[in-house]
């Protein structure tokens, strides 16, 4: 028997059931293993490197799943995509009878650790190589996975006690900022972490909609200080990535919500985009559109403790973009913001009769600063907002680092093992 039909790999799967489809196991994955359609996120076993670098950035624990299978008869892809539930583990009679002659101790390896500079993996530049899955060494402890399909209790209710448009009426971009209060059911937060909201009803294939993960905008202490609550910044999604007129099930759903209506919720999820939390730690934030939200959550709560005298020092740096000055979320609030505590570049892509300016270029116009705030270990950078900024970004940031003479992928592996570079992008 040819001995490729009898090798027992362990194969790489997630869990239909409880993946929320948020995207992140799929832009993590350095070779493009990870694939999906309007049903299922799958691992596609022949391009699998077992390197595990999704892992922990997956929020929900679906995408941690192994099942021993004789290689050649690996779950394919067209077969996982119309899963409902993960197949039962074979027994190992049941390997045997698939695999005959193979030995089933040793056969399936423990996958190897993942390594970022191993030169096996050096191909095209690959933005998600360098984000970190580790949380800066001081940031608090985060909850994740209270309410979800893998706790005792599936999701919570929670209450709007807001809703209101970020941006102006009248245009084809609508963005809603939207409180939701726990009431007295514990919902510890922190800045940086997500929630998943489950909107009600079906999809087209009579399965519940799957929820919807969106960043949380306010402090840990709550929207309004000392209340259960949070807060979110939504956009409605009107057009599908091409262009295409569509209406997104749950940002919809969310920004046509009515104070006092009720919310099925999951989560929090997050343990790695977090703050750091010791004394004169320096954090970069750049973003664009609704990645602002955890960037708002971010300043606000260095905002408070500066407020109550409790401010460590440390610098605040924020590249926020948007087409235009209308169309970025916040921007009143912002302008308020001393300039002693927060240093604010906007970029804006589509002001009438102004050239384009986009949060890469404000990055190589500062590059004297950001170069010694790379340079400094006390620095945190934080990328949120749509996928196609991200790549950019962190090519301007090798750029300045090259610049000042920083050797990039030295920096960039120590960006990612002591958590100082993170990646959120939609
Ligand atoms: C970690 C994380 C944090 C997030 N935080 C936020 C947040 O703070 N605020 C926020 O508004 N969103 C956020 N999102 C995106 C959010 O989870 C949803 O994907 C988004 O609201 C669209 O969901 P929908 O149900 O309205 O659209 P769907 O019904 O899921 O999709 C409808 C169609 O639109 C396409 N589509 C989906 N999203 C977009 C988009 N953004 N632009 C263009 N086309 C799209 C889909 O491919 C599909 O064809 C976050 C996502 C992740 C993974
Ligand atoms: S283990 Fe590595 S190669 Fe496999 S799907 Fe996850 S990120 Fe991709
Ligand atoms: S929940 Fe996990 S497995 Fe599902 S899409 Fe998100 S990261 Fe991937």
């Amino acid at each position: 028997m040819d001995m490729a039909e009898i090798q027992v790999i362990k194969q790489h799967l997630i869990d239909p059931e409880i993946c929320i489809r948020c995207n992140t196991c799929e832009a993590t994955c350095p070779v493009g293993a990870i694939t999906h359609d309007s049903r299922n996120y799958v691992v596609d076993a022949d391009k699998c490197n077992l390197c595990m670098a999704c892992i922990s950035p997956c929020p929900t624990g679906s995408i941690d799943n192994w099942r021993a299978m004789p290689k050649l008869r690996a779950y394919s892809i067209e077969e996982q995509l119309t899963w409902d539930a993960l197949p039962e583990e074979l027994s190992p009679e049941q390997l045997a009878d698939l695999a005959p002659g193979a030995d089933l101790q040793t056969a399936a390896p423990e996958p190897p650790a993942a390594s970022l500079l191993s030169g096996t993996v050096e191909e095209a530049f690959s933005s998600a190589r360098y984000g970190a899955t580790v949380p800066p060494w001081s940031a608090a402890h985060a909850y994740t996975n209270l309410y979800g399909a893998k706790s005792a209790q599936k999701t919570i209710t929670a209450t709007v006690t807001g809703n209101v448009r970020v941006t102006e009426v009248g245009r084809e971009y609508d963005t809603h900022h939207i409180v939701l209060d726990f009431g007295t059911t514990p919902f510890p937060v922190l800045e940086g972490q997500s929630i998943g909201i489950v909107p009600p009803g079906t999809d087209a294939s009579g399965r519940p909609h799957h929820a919807r993960q969106y960043s949380i905008a306010s402090a840990r202490n709550g929207e309004r200080p000392g209340y259960n609550n949070l807060s979110l910044t939504i956009k409605r999604v009107l057009q599908d990535h091409d262009g295409n007129p569509v209406r997104g099930v749950g940002s919809n759903y969310m920004c046509d919500l009515k104070v006092g209506d009720k919310v099925e919720v999951i989560g929090p999820f997050g343990a790695s985009f977090l703050m750091p939390n010791h004394p004169r730690s320096n954090i970069v934030m750049i973003c664009t559109g609704t990645g602002s939200a955890p960037m708002r959550a971010m300043t606000e709560w260095r905002r408070r403790l500066r407020k109550a005298g409790k401010f460590d020092g440390g610098k605040l740096m924020l590249f926020f973009g948007a087409r235009t000055q209308e169309e970025l979320p916040y921007f009143g609030p912002l302008q308020k913001l001393p300039k002693d505590f927060i240093d604010i570049n906007l970029a804006f892509s589509r002001t009438p009769g102004q050239p384009k300016r986009y949060v890469q270029d404000l990055m190589r116009e500062r590059a004297a600063d950001l170069a010694a705030l790379l340079a400094s270990p006390d620095t945190y950078f934080y990328v949120c907002g749509l996928k196609s900024m991200e790549e950019g970004v962190v090519l301007a940031l090798r750029e300045v680092a090259q610049q000042a003479g920083l050797h990039w992928e030295t920096l960039a592996e120590g960006l990612k093992r002591n958590g100082r570079l993170h990646l959120e992008t939609y």
